[in-house]
């Protein structure tokens, strides 16, 4: 059985859950049994949050930098979703760049969408631009 990394919106737990039950938004919090909320297996964090699952992840983590103004975000969004539910072989994050400024400044982040790519808590890759999700699955599974 494969798990993905998710945060609980109510009480902010980490949770390990069963990939099935994420796609079907069946998962609950482990701790309060609230309902998790995953986009297909995309979880939105804050830097907080990313930080916490990057650190806990042994797969690798990949992210989304959007913001809710940007054409080409918006498009890729649903790709993206898409990608996530075919590649659980990593944990798929969305992190919101106007929210989450100092983070982006940190990453370097110039255009959104980026696409980045941690492996052990570090970047290996990252794709500017919005893709398809065929192309998001070659980019996750560009680096061994
Ligand atoms: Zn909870």
């Amino acid at each position: 059985m494969s798990h993905t990394l998710t945060i609980c919106p109510q009480c902010k737990s980490l949770n390990k859950v069963l990939i099935e039950k994420a796609i079907t938004n069946q998962a609950l919090c482990g701790k309060c049994q609230k309902n998790l909320t995953l986009h297909g297996l995309v979880t939105e964090v804050n830097t907080e949050d990313f930080r916490r699952i990057l650190k806990a992840s042994d797969k690798p983590v990949v992210v989304d930098f959007w913001a809710t103004w940007c054409g080409p975000c918006k498009s890729y969004g649903p790709e993206y979703q898409k990608a996530s539910t075919q590649n659980t072989n990593a944990v798929f994050l969305k992190i919101s760049t106007e929210t989450e400024q100092e983070l982006s400044a940190e990453l370097g982040i110039r255009g959104i969408p980026c696409t980045i790519l941690f492996k052990s808590g570090k970047e290996v890759a990252r794709q500017a631009g919005a893709m398809s999700a065929d192309q998001v699955k070659q980019f996750v599974n560009s680096v061994n």
